[in-house]
């Protein structure tokens, strides 16, 4: 390691500290102007661990980003704006600077891309794995944050994109399987590169009833909602949506299902917002597809065509060391 940390703040973190509040970093803390617009703000902080978030052989840039798209997710699952975030970053020596400048810049591009700035954050040595906090900021929407709460029977369910692309990302970079490359590669992509959906959860405010991201798996992040809201979900299982070179992969809907990573958005909303989001689909050239129903009750159950029960028994990442996982 040959920068020191002083030296890191000014060369890596200085650059990317673009707004006003973070003094340049020349300071012991951040200052964020007061502001009378009466708009909350959504504050979310996610952690990212190497061996468990993401592979210690996974690209430094896509390290940097996912950590700040992750954050990014959780800030869009409630319909807010990003504005700026503070980063943790727990270094083993085993980290140079020339694979902390890649990071960095993972960093700098999904910043950029999303419009906040650095303002803050810790840099320390640790003989553990390499770790990255991030506190991410943002504005609610006008309409105010979108809950988990707010779903009402007779509600659809939708969901953006399609699932369990970056948990079939996971098991080709730990497997081999029989699929052509470029789908391969599409699947990893998806897993090092998640791409969080800050715009569709702006546009969502106010037409979304509830609203979640899914990053533990489906059926797990639709209990959530479920539960928040107190109401049941049923999942149409053929309704799901899967990106069409992967339609032939065994495990697909298994994946889909209970696979992680995916960051996508869960919503629900009313039966007559179907033309609304259809529009909104449009306009950010993003896929929403209607997945199911809310109905009075609690949980949560996956259907097949013939209305056969399709719920999985393990439901998605539980970071809680059940046993159930890793
Ligand atoms: P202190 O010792 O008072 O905690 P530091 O030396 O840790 O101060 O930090 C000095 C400045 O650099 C602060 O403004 C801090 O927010 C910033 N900083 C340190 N590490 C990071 C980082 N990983 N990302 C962004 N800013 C950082
Ligand atoms: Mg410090």
């Amino acid at each position: 390691m040959a920068w020191g940390e002083f030296e890191l703040i000014e060369t890596c973190f200085k650059p990317l500290a673009i707004s006003d509040a973070a003094l340049g970093l020349t300071d012991d803390g951040a200052l964020l102007p007061p502001t009378d617009s009466g708009r909350q703000l959504v504050i979310v902080k996610d952690a990212l661990v190497a061996g468990v978030h993401f592979l210690e052989s996974d690209p430094p840039a896509t390290i940097g980003a996912k950590a700040l798209a992750v954050n990014l997710s959780d800030l869009a699952a409630m319909g807010a704006e990003p504005l700026v975030y503070l980063l943790a970053l727990m270094r083993p020596r085993s980290f140079g600077d020339e694979a902390l400048s890649d990071l960095v810049a993972g960093l700098a591009s999904m910043q950029e891309r999303h419009s906040l700035s650095l303002i803050g954050g810790d840099t320390v040595a640790t003989p553990g794995p390499l770790a990255l906090s991030i506190t991410a900021v943002g504005w609610a929407p006008p309409s105010g944050a979108v809950r988990r709460s707010g779903a009402r029977p007779s509600d659809k369910l939708w969901v953006s994109g399609t699932l369990g692309d970056a948990a079939l990302g996971l098991r080709l970079l730990q497997k081999n399987l029989a699929l052509g490359e470029n789908a391969k590669a599409y699947a990893i992509d998806r897993y090092r590169s998640p791409q969080p959906k800050t715009e569709l959860g702006r546009a969502l405010a106010g037409v979304a009833t509830a609203m979640i991201d899914v990053s533990d798996g489906l059926v797990q992040d639709a209990g959530h909602l479920a539960s928040a809201s107190g109401v049941a979900l049923v999942i149409h299982g053929p309704a799901i949506p899967l990106w069409p070179g992967f339609r032939q992969v065994p495990e697909m809907v298994e994946l889909a299902l209970t696979g992680g990573d995916d960051y996508q958005l869960l919503f629900t909303a009313p039966a007559d917002a179907t033309s609304t989001l259809a529009e909104i689909g449009v306009r950010l050239d993003e896929t929403l597809s209607c997945i199911g129903e809310v109905e009075a009750g609690s949980g949560v159950r996956v259907l097949s065509a013939e209305g056969e029960d399709l719920t999985p028994t393990r439901r998605g990442w539980n970071h809680a060391f059940s046993d159930d996982q890793e």
